[in-house]
């Protein structure tokens, strides 16, 4: 079979076990280019599993674009809290704004115009092109990266920094380009179900006869990394300061890591300090309040990207001066019910329920 040949019969089998095999999401319901990019934005970094929820209450909530777009930061922030990486719901509430006021409130159509919004970079532009506007755009994630890798005995690590172009390439050259929206879907699908990371499920994959790393019995070989660094932990002390039944919260800037969630001020423990001193020392500095610390609450251990914390969380009582931020943005004395009304991130959220039960503190 010549590699045209190939390549055609790769497509039409692919398609063809898509259409009976697909499982049915939400985004697939529809061909609103709105909910399909609130969709994949969701789905970058994120399981379907844990997505599914996460989209229809935001949906519910902001139905269009102009509806996200008039959103206040902490409604959508709310929506999202506890889907991590929340700079992507900050970049599409901006770029909700922007399509609002430059293009009338339609979504773009149009690659370069959609890949100027904030957060819109090449794996959403093609996701949103091919499947909202049956442009010939290839997406390259994970799952495609690790089913070409199989398929095609890529060498490259999926995990390396130069790595995409690479697999944008051959995803290109293997795009359906009559029907990319579905053949983009089903390539991630395929992946996501049939070429799994471990024990991937050859004998019911549909593109098993053209798959090279099949034919050569190294199907644990590919993808190739290149191996991780191993995380740094840093140790973290946290204070819930407590003023006449309300408790102490702070808000970030609204850039960066977590930007513009709340919070309960603390910091990193600094060598040769202890965690109690560290919370004293840091709320201090971040607040400028004087507290004592009263109680352990938690421990708390939480994985971020790049690094992994161990939080230390006290009940202090406040012991003088006026709240003065460096650091924070903004922060309100709450009820403990009021928690509620608050965006946290999701190490905080790990200990409010205990804070809540133990309310002494
Ligand atoms: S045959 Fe196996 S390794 Fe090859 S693409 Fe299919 S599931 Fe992946």
């Amino acid at each position: 079979m010549t590699h045209y040949q190939s390549t055609t019969a790769i497509r039409k089998a692919l398609s063809n076990w898509y259409r009976t095999h697909q499982r049915h999401l939400p985004w697939r319901q529809t061909r609103d280019p709105y909910r399909i990019w609130v969709s994949e934005v969701m789905l970058q970094q994120t399981q379907v599993a844990t997505v599914i929820d996460y989209y229809r209450r935001f949906l519910d909530r902001l139905a269009t674009v102009a509806d996200l777009a008039a959103a206040d930061q902490q409604t959508v922030l709310k929506l999202w809290e506890g889907l991590g990486y929340y700079a992507r719901a900050r970049n599409l509430h901006r770029a909700a704004q922007i399509v609002c006021n430059d293009f009338a409130g339609r979504v773009p159509g149009n690659m370069d115009a959609f890949r100027k919004l904030p957060g819109v970079g090449a794996y959403i532009g093609a996701a949103v092109m091919s499947i909202a506007f049956e442009q010939p755009f290839a997406v390259v994630d994970g799952n495609v990266k690790r089913v070409l890798a199989r398929l095609l005995c890529l060498d490259d690590a999926v995990n390396a920094t130069n790595a995409h172009k690479t697999f944008q390439v051959h995803a290109d050259e293997l795009l359906d380009r009559n029907d990319p929206g579905e053949f983009n879907q089903a390539v991630m699908e395929l992946g996501a179900l049939i070429c799994t990371p471990k024990k991937p499920v050859c004998a019911s994959c549909a593109v098993n006869r053209w798959c090279c790393a099949r034919q050569q019995n190294q199907v644990d070989v590919y993808p190739r990394r290149v191996p991780k660094k191993s995380t740094p932990v840093y140790r973290v002390a946290v204070g819930v300061v407590k003023k006449k039944g309300r408790l102490l919260i702070t808000r970030r800037k609204s850039e960066g890591l977590l930007g513009g969630l709340w919070e309960f001020p603390g910091g990193r423990i600094d060598d040769g300090e202890t965690a109690k001193q560290a919370c004293v020392r840091e709320i201090k500095e971040e607040v400028n309040l004087t507290v004592a610390v009263e109680s352990h609450l938690a421990q708390v251990k939480h994985a971020y990207t790049h690094f992994r914390i161990i939080m230390d969380v006290f009940c202090c009582r406040y012991v003088g001066g006026r709240v003065r931020l460096r650091g924070p943005v903004d922060f309100q004395w709450v009820r403990p019910h009021q928690l509620d009304h608050y965006p946290f991130p999701k190490a905080n959220n790990k200990f409010i329920p205990l804070l809540r039960r133990q309310l002494q503190c």
